[in-house]
This record gives C-alpha cells, sequence and structure tokens, in this order.
C-alpha cells in the first residue's frame, strides 16, 4: 500500500492496515504537516509506526517545471524533516503528481533516494524494473479486482500486489458516499489479509529485496546460488522453501 500527502483520514487508514496487518508506505509532504485536515508533525512517529515513511517533496510542486536547485531543495529539505521526525532513513519518494523527467531522475542517487513511485498502473503483478520510475498495480479504485486476480494467480514466481491512492480520497471522493468507500477498503484489507503465500511488506523493503535478487549470482557450475546482498533471500527448491542468508551461497543439487 501507498498513500500520498498525509492527510488526515491515514489516522484511519493506519488503524485499519494495523488492524489487518497490512504494511503500508506513507509519503508525506513535510509542508503540508501541521496545516489544516493534515497530520501533525509530532504524531508522525507513533502513528506510522511499523510502516514507512517516504518523501513526496516539502510542497507538493510538480517538479518537471523546477530547477534543478529548487527540485533538490524540495527533495533534500522534506527528507530532512521526515528523517528527524520518525528518527529512521527515509529512502524513498513519491512524484507529486506522478510527473518526472530525466533530470529528476538524476538527481536521485545523490539525494539518497533509492526508488521513486509514479501514479501510473501496471495492471500487472511483475517485480519493479526501473526503480526510480516505479509503476505500482493499481490505483485503490481497482483493488478489490486486482486483489483477487493476484490471489489466484499465485504461483512458485515472485509476484507484487502494490496499491497506491490518498486516504481522503475515501472520504468521498471516490462515490461520494464516505461510508461505502470506507467499506471497500476494509473489503480489500480482508481479501489480502493472512494469506500463507503472502509477504506483506513496505515499498523499501520489496525495493530491498528487488536490488538483493539483482546481486544474485550463479556459479559457472550453476549449482551455486550466491547472495552478496544485505537480505536473504527465498526460493522455492523442488517444493522447498530455501533460504539463503546475507552473503552466503546455496548448492542446488
Ligand atoms: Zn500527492
Amino acid at each position: 500500500m501507498s498513500y500520498d500527502d498525509g492527510s488526515e483520514h491515514d489516522r484511519r487508514l493506519v488503524e485499519m492496515f494495523n488492524r489487518w496487518e497490512i504494511k503500508g508506505t506513507f509519503n508525506l509532504n513535510s509542508g503540508k504537516l501541521n496545516q489544516p485536515h493534515h497530520i501533525a508533525m509530532q504524531e508522525v512517529q507513533d502513528l506510522y509506526r511499523g510502516h514507512e515513511v517516504a518523501c513526496h517533496t516539502v510542497n507538493h510542486p510538480d517538479l518537471t517545471h523546477l530547477s534543478i536547485a529548487d527540485i533538490r531543495r524540495e527533495i533534500e529539505q522534506d527528507r530532512a524533516v521526515l528523517e528527524a521526525l520518525t528518527g529512521q532513513a527515509v529512502r524513498g519518494l513519491a512524484y507529486p503528481f506522478g510527473t518526472y523527467d530525466e533530470r529528476i531522475v538524476q538527481l536521485l542517487p545523490e539525494l539518497g533516494i533509492e526508488y521513486a513511485r509514479t501514479a501510473s498502473s501496471t495492471q500487472d503483478f511483475r517485480l519493479p524494473e526501473t526503480l526510480a520510475a516505479w509503476q505500482p498495480t493499481t490505483h485503490h479504485q481497482n483493488a478489490w479486482a486486482l486483489g483477487e486476480q493476484f490471489l489466484q494467480s499465485m504461483s512458485s514466481q515472485l509476484q507484487v500486489l502494490s496499491i497506491w491512492g490518498h486516504s481522503y480520497e475515501l472520504d468521498g471522493f471516490m462515490t461520494g458516499d464516505a461510508s461505502k468507500n470506507w467499506q471497500f477498503m476494509e473489503s480489500v484489507c480482508q481479501l489480502l489479509h493472512g494469506q500463507d503465500a503472502v509477504h506483506y511488506t513496505t515499498t523499501i523493503d520489496l525495493m530491498d529485496y528487488v536490488v538483493a535478487l539483482r546481486w544474485a549470482t550463479w556459479s559457472s557450475s550453476n549449482r551455486q546460488l550466491r547472495n552478496p546482498s544485505r537480505s536473504s533471500l527465498w526460493l522455492d527448491w523442488r517444493g522447498h522453501l530455501m533460504e539463503i542468508p546475507p552473503g552466503q551461497a546455496a548448492v542446488l543439487v
């Protein structure tokens, strides 16, 4: 789950995710915190505990209209404030309005941003390819249909279901009937929760795993799979779940 803007409705949504043991990433504009109908700075750490807090820039501009210096300021300052509030490293970004260009993509590594989410949807369950312009699966208005499809399509292949939106949309924007929208979200969580074959994760943990997969190397005999990353890798080997701890290799026979 990836939700933007830090509106006051995040409180209700986080409570729902916690109840169904579903993980979220919350992309916050530090300049909007403490504003009317937004989350207060002093509640950020407690509210989002167990989830990920990521950048969404200070003021929510369309970054493609800004100079490099202003883009840098919007991301750098947002990240600094969010790190101070959470006491955690902040390594992700959601582009305001989903818009980005090559200048911004080039800038991300030096700003400490390891992935950036767009606002377009793949409508499928492939692993992220371009981390600097990551497309999630679907906006939450299609979450039920895609959720059902995801559960039905499970195989030994690793697949991702990622849902994005704004919690304020649930308070009227989607159907105009807030209680229906919240009920819809509740049923999406109910559908998806507690599945043995599903790992519930934040976006940054997913990205760490995707990067670890890319680093994995086979020996020349193709029998040894080496994991030089700092995350455990998991594979389905002849029907058994096998862990390859960080820095170790598995011999597959
Ligand atoms: Zn936004």
